[in-house]
């Protein structure tokens, strides 16, 4: 049974950053990108964790261009 709100309380933070940098290097699967953004949800460490990787790869872009 697809219960989401489980799934993300499955997923650890240990779990979610490892799927927040692997999401930098290629297309997560729809079920590990909805763990995670379930995680996120309510995860505040994690929020912050990717918000940092997202700001990191915005800067790694801009230094490649
Ligand atoms: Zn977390």
């Amino acid at each position: 049974m697809f219960k989401p709100a489980h799934l993300g309380r499955l997923t650890n933070c240990k779990e979610a950053s490892r799927l927040i940098s692997q999401a930098q290097e290629r297309r997560l699967s729809p079920c590990e990108w909805i763990r995670l953004r379930l995680h996120i949800r309510w995860c505040v460490v994690c929020q912050r964790v990717e918000r940092q990787m997202g700001f990191l790869r915005e800067v790694m872009r801009r230094y490649r261009a």
